[in-house]
């Protein structure tokens, strides 16, 4: 099936991303995407941007070329509480917030603990998904997780970059194991990004599919194929999903 949507990708404002906005955009084009997500890191992380670059995303025009811009973030959750690092104000000019476990901005700590976390920062109604919950530096309780994200009505990331050969991120491949196992029993909802920091990984889902595909994943719970059928009204059926 053709991924039509890419809802994790940096640019240079991330501050270890390389690519521009354009350039980003100019690939989704060649990869034949009809819908991105800006999801730069919020300010937390060492070298990102200021919170002023995520309220002046409105400048942006909602469709660039005929593919539909969605203006997001990378949440830092920042401790147990799940607290985020991005004012109400500033959050209210985005269309979505994704939450992601990060070194140095989140210290950790047991399965029970990080999934509290990563739960709690759920509770934003904006947080629409749980950026790659497969590292074993922060061990998670996955049937609690995947249960949880489904009564909040956040879809859980498979991030092809995790999978990638040289991620740094810790035991990707087992993690998801694990998380699409509980998936596939809980009828939980997937979405394949690629947290993408240059722009010819822009779409890229190749190590997510075959993961996918390994695991028989069913199709209909996986967002960029069901969700992508409303693709402009994407954003107002996910709302109307979580109530
Ligand atoms: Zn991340
Ligand atoms: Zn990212």
């Amino acid at each position: 099936m053709q991924n039509t949507m890419d809802l994790h990708t940096h640019t240079i404002a991330s501050g270890h991303a390389y690519s521009t906005l354009t350039e980003n955009l100019n690939a989704a084009r060649e990869k034949g995407l009809r819908i991105i997500g800006i999801s730069d890191h919020a300010p937390a992380m060492p070298g990102s941007t200021h919170e002023y670059y995520f309220s002046n995303l409105r400048v942006i025009p909602e469709y660039i070329d005929g593919i539909r811009v969605l203006k997001g973030v990378e949440l830092n959750i920042l401790d147990g509480e799940g607290r985020i690092d991005l004012d109400e104000r500033t959050l209210s000019f985005l269309d979505y917030a994704i939450v992601s476990l990060h070194p140095p901005c989140f210290d950790g700590g047991n399965a029970e603990f990080n999934t509290d976390a990563i739960l709690k920062a759920c509770e934003h109604p904006l947080v629409k998904i749980i950026g790659h919950p497969d590292d074993s530096r922060y061990p998670l309780n996955y049937e609690r997780l995947v249960v949880g994200a489904k009564e909040r009505g956040v879809l859980l990331e498979v991030n092809n970059s995790s999978l990638s050969p040289n991620a740094f991120r810790e035991n990707a491949r087992e993690n998801y194991l694990e998380l699409l196992k509980f998936c596939k029993l809980h009828e939980v909802m997937v979405i394949i990004n690629s947290d993408s920091h240059y722009h010819q990984y822009i779409g890229e889902d190749g190590f997510a599919k075959a993961l996918l595909s390994e695991t028989e994943f069913p199709e209909h719970l996986i967002a960029n194929y069901t969700l992508a059928e409303e693709v402009a009204n994407w954003l107002s059926t996910f709302e109307k999903n979580r109530r």
